[in-house]
C-alpha cells in the first residue's frame, strides 16, 4: 500500500515539475514574441525563391547563433542550409525550419489580393511563419539546456527549398540527420491539427520535346510540331489516370507551347509530378508515364529528352510523439481572435467557397490515420 502512495506520489510531483517545466519553456517563447513576429514579418516581406532563401536563412541563422548556438552554414553543399546545435550527447532532438516562398504569390499583408510591386514571389502556405516559429522553439528547448533542467542536444535544421526543391532530400544525402533520435515539424494549416498523418510521395519530370519549325499556314508538311507532342503526352496520360490505383495523382503544366499560331512550335515542356501515399507507386507508375511522353514523340516525328527532377517519399510518422503534441496542442490551444483580426478574417472569408467557421481557430484534430494531402 505504502509503496502505491510512494508511486503515485512521486508520479503526482513528476507531473508538476513536467507542468513547471512546460511553463517556463511557454514563458520563454512569450519573451521573444515580438522578435520572432519581427522576424517573421521581415521572411514575409523578404519572399524568397527556394535555394535563393540568402537572406531568409541568415536571419534565422544569425538569430540562433545570438542565442549561443553552434551554427554551421551551407551544409550539403547549399548556401541557403544550415544547422544550429545547441546542447552535447543524446537525445539529439531535430526541429525542422522552412523560408521559401512561392511564385506568383507576391501579396501585401491585407485580406484581399494585391501583389507587393513588381514582386513575383510570396509566402502562399506560411513558410515565414515556419522558420521562425521553430528557430523560437529551439531557443526555448536551449534554454532548459542551459538551466540544466533538460540533457542531450537540440539541432534546428534551416531547411530551404520545401516547395518542389526536396532541400531536405540533399540534407538526409549528406548525412545530417544521421545521428538525430526524432524530427520535429510543423506546416501553418486551415486547421489546428497533430496526428501521425503522413504525405504524398512525388517524383518530378519535365518531358522537353524538339520537331521542326515551320510556317505554319505556308509549309506545313515540313514542320513537326513540339506542341503536338506534348498534347498528345498529356492525352495519354489522362487516359493512363483511369487505370492507376487509388490515391493516385498525377498533375502537370505546359510550361513552354511555342510563341505564335503560325510558326509550328520546334520546341515545348511539360513538367508533370506524380504523386501517391506509397513511393512504391509512384516508382511503377513513373515508367508508364514516359510512354506516354514516348507515344507523343513517336506519333508526332519529334525528339523526347526527359529531364527527371528527383523524387521523394512520404513522410515515416512516429505515433507516440504526435499523441504527445496533440495532447499538447490540446491543453494549450487558447487562441482568440482580436476584434481587429476577426475583421481581418471575415474580409477573407468572403473570399472562400467554403470558408471554415471562425470558432474552428479553438478546436484541435486528431489526424492521425489520415493520409497527407501535400
Ligand atoms: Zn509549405
Amino acid at each position: 500500500m505504502s509503496r502505491l502512495i510512494t508511486g503515485v506520489f512521486s508520479f503526482l510531483l513528476l507531473t508538476q515539475s513536467a507542468w513547471a517545466q512546460k511553463e517556463v519553456m511557454l514563458e520563454s517563447l512569450r519573451q521573444r514574441e515580438v522578435a520572432t513576429w519581427d522576424l517573421a514579418s521581415k521572411i514575409w516581406e523578404l519572399a524568397e525563391p527556394g535555394y535563393q532563401e540568402f537572406e531568409s536563412s541568415r536571419l534565422l541563422a544569425d538569430a540562433l547563433e545570438t542565442a549561443g548556438f553552434r551554427v554551421e552554414r551551407g551544409v550539403a553543399e547549399i548556401p541557403t542550409a544550415f544547422t544550429a546545435t545547441f546542447g552535447k550527447g543524446s537525445p539529439v532532438i531535430a526541429i525542422l525550419g522552412e523560408y521559401d516562398a512561392l511564385p506568383g504569390l507576391s501579396q501585401e499583408a491585407v485580406p484581399e489580393r494585391l501583389p507587393r510591386g513588381q514582386a513575383s514571389y510570396g509566402h502562399g502556405c506560411g513558410h515565414h511563419l515556419f522558420g521562425a516559429a521553430s528557430a523560437s522553439a529551439a531557443i526555448a528547448v536551449a534554454d532548459q539546456i542551459k538551466a540544466k533542467q533538460l540533457t542531450g542536444t537540440v539541432r534546428f535544421y534551416g531547411c530551404p527549398a520545401e516547395e518542389g526543391g526536396s532541400g531536405k532530400a540533399f540534407m538526409v544525402r549528406a548525412g545530417l540527420f544521421r545521428d538525430c533520435d526524432v524530427a520535429l515539424h510543423w506546416h501553418p494549416s486551415t486547421r489546428n491539427t497533430a496526428g501521425d498523418s503522413s504525405c504524398l510521395a512525388r517524383v518530378a519530370v519535365k518531358f522537353r520535346f524538339k520537331g521542326q519549325s515551320a510556317h505554319a499556314a505556308g509549309s506545313p508538311e515540313q514542320g513537326r510540331s513540339a506542341l503536338d507532342a506534348v498534347e498528345l503526352a498529356c492525352h495519354a496520360s489522362e487516359l493512363m489516370r483511369e487505370h492507376t490505383p487509388d490515391l493516385t495523382r498525377i498533375h502537370h503544366v505546359i510550361t513552354s507551347g511555342g510563341g505564335a499560331p503560325n510558326v509550328v512550335p520546334d520546341f515545348a515542356e511539360v513538367f508533370f509530378y506524380i504523386r501517391h501515399p506509397k513511393a512504391e507507386i509512384v516508382r511503377e507508375l513513373y515508367p508508364r508515364l514516359l510512354k506516354c511522353a514516348q507515344a507523343g514523340s513517336l506519333a508526332t516525328e519529334t525528339k523526347l529528352e526527359e529531364l527527371y527532377l528527383g523524387g521523394t517519399m512520404e513522410l515515416l510518422p512516429n505515433d507516440s510523439i504526435a499523441q504527445v503534441a496533440l495532447k499538447n496542442l490540446q491543453q494549450l490551444n487558447n487562441l482568440k481572435y482580436d476584434a481587429k483580426q476577426t475583421e481581418f478574417a471575415n474580409r477573407i472569408r468572403e473570399t472562400l467557397v467554403k470558408p471554415q467557421p471562425l470558432e474552428s481557430i479553438s478546436q484541435v484534430t486528431d489526424t492521425s490515420g489520415e493520409v497527407g494531402k501535400g
